[in-house]
């Protein structure tokens, strides 16, 4: 968490001085940078991503390459995409209920509070954690992805299109592989919730996404 917050707090101290000329914070920053004790310095001296940069940013690339070569060896940072940009589950067409539980599970929410996993023997006090949910829900073999990623629903994601595809193996693929995503996250929310019913939406209700993917009038 720690580390997050660090890289958030140096992209942000990266953006300002990247914005227009003709932006407020831009006009006063040469008060901020000048006055003794702002909080604005106090952030960068204290923000060792910032200090390891060279100053100014050579370049738009300075900061995530340099996010990207130092930290991404991390499990927590692994997880997330390799590339930095916006994450396409933000903008990609799906219902408001599936774009929630992706950004809660992609902000670490989902799973909430371990409970005891109910999928498994009750009496081994196996809890709902990502790690026992991946092993006990065989996430690896489900998604076919290489047991050694750590995080197979974010290996997933991260392979989601930013663009329409035209090419229909692919297009079945993807849409096979948020099928399976869909059943996984009806499952993990059945299971951490305190409610005993299974999640069964509706088969009638199709995502957006699979309409995106596949559009109807294609054959
Ligand atoms: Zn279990």
């Amino acid at each position: 968490m720690e580390e997050r917050k660090m890289v958030l707090q140096a992209k942000n101290i990266y953006r300002t001085f990247q914005l227009p000329n003709t932006t407020l914070i831009y006009t006063m920053l040469r008060q901020v940078i000048t006055t003794r004790d702002t909080h604005f310095k106090k952030l960068q001296k204290r923000n060792e991503i910032w200090q390891s940069l060279p100053l100014p940013p050579a370049n738009s690339r300075t900061l995530p390459t340099f996010i990207t070569k130092n930290c991404c060896e991390k499990q927590l940072i692994s997880m997330c995409r390799s590339n930095i940009a916006n994450d396409p589950i933000m903008y990609l067409p799906m219902h408001n209920f599936e774009r929630s539980r992706i950004i809660r599970w992609r902000m670490g929410w989902l799973p909430g509070r371990p409970t005891t996993c109910k999928n498994c023997d009750t009496t081994l006090n196996n809890n709902t954690t990502r790690n026992h949910l991946t092993q006990c829900l065989k996430l690896h073999q489900i998604l076919q992805v290489p047991i050694i990623v750590t995080s197979p629903i974010d290996y997933i994601l991260n392979q989601l299109p930013t663009k329409q595809i035209s090419n229909r193996i692919k297009q079945n693929y993807f849409i096979q592989k948020w099928i399976q995503l869909t059943k996984i996250f009806n499952k993990i929310e059945t299971l951490c919730h305190t409610t005993e019913d299974e999640m069964n939406p509706d088969p009638e209700d199709i995502s957006p996404l699979i309409h995106w993917l596949k559009p109807p009038t294609a054959n």
